[in-house]
């Protein structure tokens, strides 16, 4: 293997040591950064996910708060609820855990969320001010990306980064911040024509697809920094990304693993951002 492995892992342990530092300020000057979780239904995935941002919070001395509510709640009962916590000074962040059940428009609700809390960086407020390089709360997972590349010595300023997928919540935000950082940026999705002559010239290539083992050595240019952001199951069921990681690490400059890549960071930049807001609360 010659590729370098990013360990996110590792990453995420040093960032949640200087947030639990600042957690420890805030306390000092009376503040105790809290996160509001809201959970709407049974979806398996999003219990676990919710429960490991609680355990993180107690982590990291922060106040949390589940808030759990049933499959049939109406659009009008979250909003209600998401006003209450728009209001309570003990609340720095709120997140409400996506997918919603279907009566519910999801988009209605993160921009019920004031865009002060809303530390998911979803709402279209903290999206504009992402775009035009203002201060503003950064979706998790692309911010994650963007400090597992600083943390890892890469340099961005006229690099081609390729961003292999245009979801609101990965692709488009983080080909946004690679673009603030002074990347030259292609984004590519389901009707790209002839996807790896795009991938192949990437020396940047971020993967976030969710198909399991989509880019392969194909794909990749001799040296490229390989960033997987997938988070499937193969057909064992086993944890998997979007990159076939043992055929690509042989090509690679740099590659995340999963699990241990992206992931760990997605938290830990949720937990970042609600401490900056508690911060921003007092000043
Ligand atoms: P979405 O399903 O919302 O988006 C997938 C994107 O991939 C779409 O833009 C789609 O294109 C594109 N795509 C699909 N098929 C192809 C193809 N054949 N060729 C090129 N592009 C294609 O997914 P998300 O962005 O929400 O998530 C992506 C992955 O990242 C998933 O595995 C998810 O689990 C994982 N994830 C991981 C996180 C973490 O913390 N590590 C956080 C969030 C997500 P089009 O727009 O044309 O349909």
């Amino acid at each position: 293997m010659t590729a370098k492995i990013i360990n996110g892992k590792d990453i995420a342990a040093k960032k949640k040591i200087e947030i639990a530092q600042e957690v420890k300020q805030l306390k000092a000057k009376g503040v105790t950064p809290g996160l509001a979780v809201i959970l709407v239904g049974n979806n398996h995935a999003s219990r676990t996910y919710v429960t490991n941002k609680q355990k993180t919070c107690e982590e990291l001395g922060m106040y949390s708060i589940l808030i759990e509510m049933p499959e049939e709640t109406t659009e009008e009962e979250l909003l209600t609820k998401i006003k209450g916590l728009n209001g309570d000074t003990k609340i720095h962040g709120i997140l409400v855990q996506l997918p919603l059940p279907k009566q519910i428009d999801e988009k209605k609700v993160i921009e019920a969320i004031a865009p002060e809390k809303d530390v998911d960086g979803f709402h279209p407020i903290n999206i504009g001010r992402m775009l035009t390089g203002q201060n503003a709360f950064l979706p998790c997972t692309p911010y994650g990306i963007m400090v597992l590349l600083e943390e890892s010595g890469i340099s961005l300023s006229g690099k081609h980064a390729v961003v292999v997928g245009r979801s609101n919540i990965v692709g488009k935000p983080v080909g946004q911040l690679l673009l603030n950082h002074n990347a030259t940026v292609t984004y590519c999705h389901s009707k790209t024509k002839d996807l790896p002559f795009h991938t192949k010239q990437a020396d940047i290539l971020i993967a976030a697809v969710g198909i399991p083992n989509f880019i392969t050595a194909e794909h990749v240019k001799e040296g490229a920094v390989v960033i997987d952001v997938g988070i499937n199951r193969n057909e064992e069921g086993k944890l998997c990304g979007d990159v076939a990681f043992n055929e690509v690490s042989e090509i690679a400059g740099f590659i995340t693993p999963v699990p241990k890549g992206v992931g760990p960071m997605t938290i830990t930049m949720l937990m970042y951002n609600t401490v900056q807001s508690a911060k921003q609360s007092i000043e």
